[in-house]
């Protein structure tokens, strides 16, 4: 960031409507933390996002992409560089036949409901997963027996330094909450869906029990990021951490969530740093108690 005046330089094509700086990240994320992104800029077209990223890249300005902020957790710092999201023109869901092409900034909760109403089945595992298209395809999104890597055929992506490349299911290395886009940095544009012909009200009933389900279990009524850890080989890391004696256990106004101990919520006020002390604490007493470590899933971000 040689460059004093980066943030001018870099936004000289961009709306004034569509960038921000010092934008605090903490309303972008579903855990309600983080501190000031210098600048935060909303992208609406392929050559946009293309030449911003380049300039980015060319100068060593730090760049980050933000989908729906419901795996995610901002440093209270905030970020250094640039935060992207697409804007609407990149949220359109499109039916092909027994496919639905979707843009990435779709919530994954509307292309399952465009789906069923479609009579398409097979994304009912995603209509209770807060993310977006692009961060369900990122993390190999999954739930219920179902992910994604169940029903996305093709990608879009915007290759830093190559350009605009279509990738296959294979080449997406889609695995346990993980795809190649975690090593390449791709940014996921847009993907085409399979999905089977079925019946509505089928589909329907099944999301609405998996939904149901979903409210019983888990602490929706707090600001959480979902199931903090992977789930280790041959264990869940709820039960491991319930098992330790953390279920309820609290540093600030983080809590391990006495609904599910899967999850650590925000109690009104947490900071990154509550959630990351944490986040330690558990993965050391539930090693020390039985033997399993534990990985995190959330992306931690600005602490590099
Ligand atoms: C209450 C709750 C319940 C949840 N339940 C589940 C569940 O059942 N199953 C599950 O798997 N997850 C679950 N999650 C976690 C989360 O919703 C998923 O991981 C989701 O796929 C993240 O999408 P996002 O758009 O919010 O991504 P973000 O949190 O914004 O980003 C996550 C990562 O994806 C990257 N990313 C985002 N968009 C793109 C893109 N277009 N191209 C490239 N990279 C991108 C980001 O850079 C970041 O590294 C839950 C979360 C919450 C809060």
């Amino acid at each position: 960031m040689k460059n004093k005046n980066w943030r001018e330089a870099l936004l000289a094509e961009v709306k004034p409507d569509r960038f921000r700086y010092d934008e605090p990240l903490a309303s972008y994320t579903s855990f309600r933390i983080g501190g000031p992104v210098d600048l935060l800029i909303e992208v609406n077209t392929r050559a946009e996002l293309a030449r911003l990223i380049s300039y980015c890249e060319g100068t060593g300005i730090p760049w980050y992409f933000l989908g729906r902020g419901t795996n995610v957790l901002v440093d209270d710092a905030g970020l250094r560089g640039v935060a992207f999201r697409f804007g609407p023109d990149f949220a359109r869901i499109t039916v092909e036949g027994n496919s639905l092409r979707a843009g990435a900034a779709a919530p994954l909760a509307l292309v399952a409901e465009t789906a069923a109403r479609y009579s398409l089945s097979g994304l009912e595992f995603a209509s209770g997963i807060p993310g977006s298209l692009g961060g369900g395809v990122f993390m190999n999104a999954g739930s219920y027996g179902g992910e994604m890597k169940d029903v996305v055929v093709a990608a879009e992506i915007y290759q830093p330094g190559t350009g605009f490349i279509t990738l296959n299911r294979d080449e997406l290395k889609l695995g346990y909450r993980t795809s190649v886009l975690q090593e390449t940095g791709g940014i996921l544009v847009e993907a085409l869906l399979q999905l089977t012909p079925g019946d509505e009200a089928t589909i329907r009933a099944a999301m609405k029990t998996l939904n149901a389900k979903r409210r019983a279990k888990q602490p929706l009524e707090y600001p959480s990021a979902g199931s903090v850890f992977k789930r280790p080989t041959g264990a869940f890391a709820g039960q491991l951490i319930e098992a330790a004696g953390l279920k309820g256990h609290r540093i600030g106004q983080a809590q391990v969530s006495p609904k599910h101990a899967g999850f650590i919520i925000n109690l009104g006020g947490a900071t990154a740093r509550d959630v990351l002390a944490l986040i330690e604490e558990v993965q050391n007493i539930v090693f020390q108690r039985t033997g399993y470590r534990l990985e995190p899933e959330i992306r931690i971000l600005g602490r590099e």
